[in-house]
């Protein structure tokens, strides 16, 4: 097991690729905190489904968007486990209009969740790592903040930004070997592409050299790697988890 010792925190982590990357961290050994904004449930049932295969998890209520209730968290895990080796900022939401009937408040509860929560929980996860000198960082984009996407200026703006971030704090961070990449991910089988409009589905599959989907399990391993010591000499990057869809 690869992270036997570590502890992880993954934001959004009830359901999805967020639940995909929790489980596959805590299959290689990892104590997994799994944030959760509203599914308390659906939270539990991952910790549940984590401990029922011998891994170590708990849940952690809060949303990202929120820097108090994040500094909160941050403080409690810490609290209760010692240490913080592992941030994946993998919580997201998307509010897709063409421009013109772009609400103002879609495009900031946008950037609030995508991006400023990815400030605020990698503000607080550093203090920890700089303590301990050492962790690893793992954002999650998008295709769309790589290759833009009609009906997605506020949605593919926070993942844009959220490439920006990471280099920017990888830099910050590499004198004490904390390393920060972002994964971006296309279109990958979750809730949130299913409520995509049929023809929207359709473009973007066509889109896609290898012709399908992906799954939330393909975005994890590349997570897991990227966390991993397998990665010791990586930083600032962004890999595409995407069926060659951005090549
Ligand atoms: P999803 O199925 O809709 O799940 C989103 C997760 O984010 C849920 O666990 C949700 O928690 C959580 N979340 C939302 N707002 C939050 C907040 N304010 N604070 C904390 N957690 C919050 O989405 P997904 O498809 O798995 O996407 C996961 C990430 O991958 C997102 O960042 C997304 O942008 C990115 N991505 C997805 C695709 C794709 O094709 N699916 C492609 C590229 C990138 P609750 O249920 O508790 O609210």
């Amino acid at each position: 097991m690869k992270l036997e010792g570590k502890t992880a925190l993954v934001t959004g982590a009830s359901r999805g690729i967020g639940k995909a990357i929790a489980k596959a961290l805590a299959a290689e050994g990892a104590m997994v905190a799994v944030n959760y904004n509203g599914s308390k449930e659906a939270a539990e049932q991952v910790v549940a489904e984590i401990q029922a295969q011998g891994g170590k998890a708990a849940s952690f209520g809060c949303s990202v968007a929120d820097p108090a209730a994040v500094e909160q968290m941050v403080a409690q895990i810490v609290a209760e486990y010692k240490r913080l080796d592992i941030l994946v900022n993998n919580a997201g939401i998307t509010r897709d209009n063409l421009i013109l009937k772009m609400k103002e408040e879609d495009f900031g509860t946008v950037l609030d969740t995508n991006l400023k929560g990815v400030f605020h929980t990698s503000k607080h996860a550093a203090k920890q790592m700089l303590r301990q000198k050492s962790g690893s960082i793992v954002n999650i984009s998008s295709i769309s903040g790589i290759m833009g996407n009609p009906g997605q200026t506020n949605y593919a703006a926070s993942k844009a930004g959220v490439i920006g971030f990471t280099k920017s704090l990888a830099r910050e961070l590499a004198s004490r070997e904390i390393r920060v990449n972002a994964v971006a991910p296309g279109f990958i089988e979750t809730e949130m592409t299913q409520k995509l409009p049929e023809a929207a589905a359709k473009a973007g599959m066509a889109q896609i050299p290898f012709r399908r989907f992906g799954t939330a399990e393909e975005v994890a391993k590349a997570v897991c790697f990227l966390v991993s010591e397998d990665a010791s000499y990586i930083t600032g990057q962004v890999l595409q988890v995407d069926g060659g869809m951005g090549m």
